[in-house]
């Protein structure tokens, strides 16, 4: 059980005198050690996170209305965003020893609002993965049942959440790896459009599907993150240069909700019945408050896993290429020659599953194979965008299961990478498209781990989305 469950509830106990910026910090400083089995982070920056939370509560004491926004919101961060003089790896082993010249946008903008961030948490390898077990750093175990893992690539970050060692985290979202992880363990999990926030500092994986997502107790929490991270950014053209609504004070959801799902997915065999059963309650509770579920059609689910993995990886291929055992982290301290320092220190450097998609991505791009893999997938891209919109003109929301099972038992599924592709068939359609999306937890499997169902919403409609979700988390356990 979590103590605090929202922002709110620390800076009214601040307020009262109940507490302290650092009394937080303090708290999540013994949480983290009373955790430390799980192997939540690769790094705490206790020191300094006491001392910035000492100098808040000095400027507060002195001036309420000098502090920011997030003042008393303390986070974790997935390794894969850079944060200025502090080292990130990606949780890889080539990057080991690289220290950020600059801060992402993102977490820049946080810290100008007084968020204090308390560590870097464990990720799959630049991102690639679903269960936190690809990581140079050994896996991140899942709160819940230790023996399970916390999904991923995220997994860091949604145990830090779920295990109380921090607030909320900064997840990235290339196929899923915000929501999943934040279903498995049982907390909320937030992808927004693409180019909402700006990838200024984050590790790039698949550029076109990449986001920063937010894993949190509470949708205030991420509605009010959100609205400080997103908007224009002179270092990412990607960056939407929409005006940022004020996500945080509009939360009440007006109106009924019109939501579409596929009977292809809730018959997909690979969904796990109690799942199924899952939806079926949440369906009947959105039509018990009045609002419209149907399902419709939509043929291609089957293809946006090939599609996903064949363009993410050559997108990796050629974002991992800087690399190279020259510029950034690690070296390999015996080769005798220039084109041996490059082989063998990505040899070294890189883990098993990110050397596969480096392979595969260098293959799908290969001039003999192009036309038949990465350009066959991009107009698949398009029909699923295409049809997804058109869907979306007609509703509001897309729901679908955040995942199709829960948690997996660790090691279960490292000797069968395409059995874990295969898994990610319900989070990758919103990255495909570019969609926002939000996991919500939906109560538990008689097997004790946590379910977490999903509402997709149009590009741009985070705000409708938001406010929905916290209507949804709202009804009593389902
Ligand atoms: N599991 C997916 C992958 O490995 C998604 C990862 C992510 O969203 N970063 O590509």
């Amino acid at each position: 059980m979590s103590k605090y469950h929202s922002l709110e509830a620390i800076q009214a106990e601040i307020q009262f005198g109940l507490t302290s910026c650092e009394g937080v910090v303090r708290y999540y400083l013994s949480q983290i050690e009373a955790n430390e089995y799980l192997n939540i982070y690769i790094e705490v920056f206790a020191e300094e996170a006491l001392e910035r939370a000492r100098e808040l509560d000095r400027r507060y004491r002195e001036n309420r209305e000098s502090v920011g926004r997030l003042y008393g919101l303390v986070i974790s961060i997935k390794d894969v965003l850079c944060y200025k003089d502090h080292q990130v790896t990606g949780g890889s082993k080539i990057l080991s020893g690289f220290t950020s010249l600059f801060s992402a946008t993102a977490i820049e903008r946080l810290l100008e609002e007084d968020a204090v961030i308390i560590g870097r948490v464990n990720c799959d390898e630049f991102g690639m993965g679903s269960s936190t077990e690809n990581s140079h750093y050994s896996p991140t175990l899942n709160a819940d049942n230790p023996a399970r893992v916390p999904g991923g690539s995220s997994g860091g970050s949604a145990v830090s959440v779920q295990a109380d060692t921090c607030l909320a985290s900064l997840g990235t979202d290339t196929g899923g790896s915000v929501r999943q992880p934040a279903a498995f363990c049982g907390i909320i999990g937030m992808k927004p459009t693409y180019g909402r926030i700006s990838r200024h500092g984050l590790l790039a994986y698949g550029s076109s599907f990449d986001q920063i997502g937010v894993l949190s107790h509470s949708v205030d929490d991420t509605a009010l993150m959100l609205e400080i991270m997103a908007g224009a950014d002179d270092f990412d053209s990607t960056a939407s240069q929409k005006p940022v609504p004020a996500y945080s004070r509009n939360l009440r959801f007006k109106g009924k909700a019109k939501i579409a799902y596929f009977n292809s997915a809730l018959d997909h065999e690979s969904l796990d019945p109690e799942m199924r059963k899952a939806s079926a309650r949440m369906f009947f509770q959105l039509r018990d408050k009045g609002h419209t579920v149907e399902a419709v059609d939509f043929e291609y689910l089957d293809y946006i896993i090939p599609a996903y993995y064949v363009l993410t990886t050559a997108e990796a291929s050629s974002n991992l290429a800087r690399y190279d055992g020259i510029r950034y982290g690690y070296r390999s301290d015996h080769p005798n020659d220039l084109l041996e320092t490059y082989k063998q220190s990505r040899t070294e450097g890189f883990g098993t599953e990110v050397k596969r998609r480096i392979m595969l991505g260098t293959f799908v791009l290969s001039s003999g194979y192009y036309d038949a893999y990465y350009t066959k997938a991009q107009q698949v891209r398009r029909l699923i965008h295409d049809k997804t919109l058109e869907i979306l003109k007609d509703y509001d929301f897309i729901f679908m299961p955040a995942a199709p099972s829960t948690a997996w038992k660790i090691g279960e599924k490292i000797d069968d990478p395409v059995e874990v592709y295969l898994a990610d068939i319900f989070t990758v359609q919103a990255n495909m498209v570019g969609l926002p999306a939000i996991s919500i937890p939906a109560g538990r499997h008689p097997n004790g781990l946590a379910l977490g169902v999903q509402f997709m919403a149009n590009k741009s409609e985070e705000q409708k989305l938001l406010a929905f979700a916290k209507e949804v988390n709202q009804f009593p356990e389902i």
